[in-house]
């Protein structure tokens, strides 16, 4: 381990346990302490959980990540503005976005941690998506139920309950949620047929490839990381996910919010 790391390391658990990170409060879970603290909860069933090795993830492997995802799961491509001959403004662009993962630095990820370690960590495409919380805020603002928590820990989305009031949006520390603007259909560059598209007025969101767990396959961006990213049963102590964080620091996105994310960053 380099010293840039351990350093990293020491302040981020200072950080966790003093609560120096101010209003962003910064979490390290180290090795074998969520082992702990699942032998004393011994929680039943299963529970999805995400782990994104930043140590192993570059560049072109996370746009392939993204890409995946995207294509099968006819995400629009909303780079084009509306109608070719108008011109879009810049944040018009960003509102119309519709993305399940993408790519940011460390400080947009982690907000409130700023130490040196911190810059050489921002290079990295940190990968986001929905952090399927085990304690859902936007399911419990969601008036329709239309976005719901599965027992396994997927958050879902049911596109036909769903009547765009957008709660969820504003009730999602992680901006982890899409509206559709559009109608998006004309935007996805090729229909994948195996998944339904959407239309304009409905939330979107990244589902942990419900579709493809379901017949026991990982999902697409995990096929895709080389490694680099691992979904598994966090409730089986020989899966995956567990035996990795077993051996490894590991850091949540906004852990004092509460809500429990199950999309765990190896540093
Ligand atoms: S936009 Fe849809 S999913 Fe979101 S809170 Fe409203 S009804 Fe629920
Ligand atoms: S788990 Fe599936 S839906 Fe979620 S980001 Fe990865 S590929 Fe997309």
């Amino acid at each position: 381990m380099s010293i840039d790391r351990r350093e990293f390391i020491r302040i981020a658990g200072l950080t966790t346990f003093f609560g120096l990170g101010g209003k962003a409060a910064f979490e390290l879970l180290t090795p074998g302490q969520l082992e702990a603290k699942m032998a004393q909860e011994a929680p039943k069933g299963t529970r999805w959980a995400m782990v994104v090795d930043m140590t192993k993830l570059d560049a072109d492997t996370a746009k392939k990540c993204v890409a995946a995802c995207h294509r099968i799961h006819n995400v629009p491509d909303l780079n084009n503005p509306v109608n070719p001959k108008e011109k879009v403004d810049p944040e018009d662009k960003v509102r119309w976005e519709i993305k399940w993962i993408w790519a940011d630095h460390f400080h947009n990820a982690f907000p409130g941690f700023e130490q040196p370690y911190q810059q050489k960590l921002d290079h990295l495409p940190f990968l986001l998506l929905c952090n399927h919380c085990e304690n859902p805020p936007c399911v419990r603002v969601c008036p329709t139920k239309a976005t719901f928590r599965r027992e396994d820990g997927i958050v879902m989305m049911d596109m036909h309950r769903c009547i765009g009031c957008r709660y969820c949006m504003a009730g999602c520390p992680f901006g982890a949620r899409s509206f559709n603007w559009q109608d998006p259909r004309p935007f996805v560059k090729e229909v994948f047929p195996d998944y339904p598209t959407r239309e304009k007025g409905v939330v979107e969101k990244c589902t942990f490839c419900v579709e493809r767990v379901e017949k026991g396959l990982m999902p697409a961006c995990v096929l895709e990381s080389k490694g680099a990213l691992l979904f598994g049963d966090l409730n089986s102590p020989k899966s995956n996910v567990r035996q990795v964080l077993q051996q490894s620091y590991s850091i949540r996105r906004k852990p004092h919010l509460g809500t429990n994310p199950q999309v765990y960053y190896i540093v």
